[in-house]
């Protein structure tokens, strides 16, 4: 079994590491937020007083963090963790980040001679909590199969993109489509709804027909429509308005470098940017839907 450095233990970091904890693995783990290592200790892991003690005579370092800058910042600068990681580390950097920063960072760890992989995921917080996730890698192949009976321990499907930064690329075209189809169902819903539909009955035959797709089949952003869902408990949890947000500022950054065409992602980066202005940031992404309800 392996010794495991785990930083950032939010709403996926957190059932990840659980994972790698409940495989047998040891876990050694840090976060900003004390009561997310409180989770993982009760659970069997070690905690660490910061970033750079987690990662002593680890075999793996795995991060887990909100966005490129807090990513840049653990890792690069004269502080940087990169410092701290012994070179015979295996360093999986599982965040969805801008692909630049991704081969920024990639770079900077190979100078060192450390083998670094970009891991991002999709599959949700129920992915992560079920192993289920889906990997998206990019980096050199070697270094994608010594991850993989980690990722295995996590996730189900596991893709090579490519080269470094290349497992954000598909990651951020996969969430744009994924920010248009949210949009696009609870547009779908409400329409229904506002004509005097049944929004289950709707998605069940939406399920069933041409429009169906992850957000109405599994996700399904109307209240009473599913249990298990972040519509169903108030949109708690899940995946966070700013953090959708995000990544289809990413892909609008992405379409800017390569003067590709996103007529759509920018549409519903717009959407979701009115909606976390109107307060709603921090709600899971499926609450889009409230843009598009009658409000009586
Ligand atoms: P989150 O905000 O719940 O968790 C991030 C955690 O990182 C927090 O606990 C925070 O305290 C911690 N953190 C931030 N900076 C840190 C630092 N310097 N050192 C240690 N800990 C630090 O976010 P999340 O929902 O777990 O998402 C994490 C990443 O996964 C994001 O890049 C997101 O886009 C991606 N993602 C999320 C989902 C989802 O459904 N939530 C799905 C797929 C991918």
């Amino acid at each position: 079994m392996s010794r495991i450095a785990f930083i950032g233990l939010g709403h996926m970091g957190g059932p990840m590491a659980l994972n790698l904890v409940k495989a047998g693995h040891e876990l050694v783990v840090f976060d900003l937020v004390p009561a997310a290592i409180k989770t993982l200790v009760d659970a069997g892991a070690r905690a660490a007083v910061s970033a750079e003690q987690s990662v002593d005579n680890a075999d793996v370092v795995i991060s887990m963090l909100p966005a490129s800058k807090h990513v840049e910042g653990l890792y690069l600068g004269e502080s940087g963790l990169l410092k701290h990681i012994p070179s015979s580390s295996l360093v999986l950097e599982c965040s969805t980040i801008a692909p630049e920063s991704a081969r920024k960072v990639a770079q900077a760890a190979k100078q060192r001679g450390i083998r670094m992989i970009d891991a991002p995921v999709s599959g949700g917080t129920g992915g992560a909590v079920a192993a289920t996730l889906t990997f998206i890698v990019g980096g050199e192949a070697v270094d994608l199969d010594a991850a993989r009976p980690y990722l295995e321990e996590m996730g189900k499907n596991i893709f090579h993109a490519g080269e470094a930064g290349a497992g954000q690329v598909a990651k951020i075209c996969n969430n744009m489509l994924l920010g248009v189809l949210m949009a696009g169902t609870s547009e779908a819903l409400a329409l229904g709804v506002a004509n005097g539909l049944d929004p289950k009955v709707l998605s069940d035959i939406i399920a069933k027909s041409s429009g169906r797709n992850w957000a109405t089949e599994l996700y399904n952003p109307w209240p009473g429509v599913m249990d298990n869902t972040p519509a169903a408990k108030g949109y708690a949890g899940g995946f966070g308005v700013d953090l959708m947000l995000k990544d289809l500022g990413l892909a609008a950054e992405s379409a800017l470098n390569a003067r590709a065409s996103v007529p759509l992602g920018e549409l519903a980066r717009n959407l979701y940017s009115m909606h976390s202005a109107q307060g709603n940031g921090a709600l899971d992404f499926s609450s889009i839907v409230n843009l598009f309800k009658r409000s009586a």
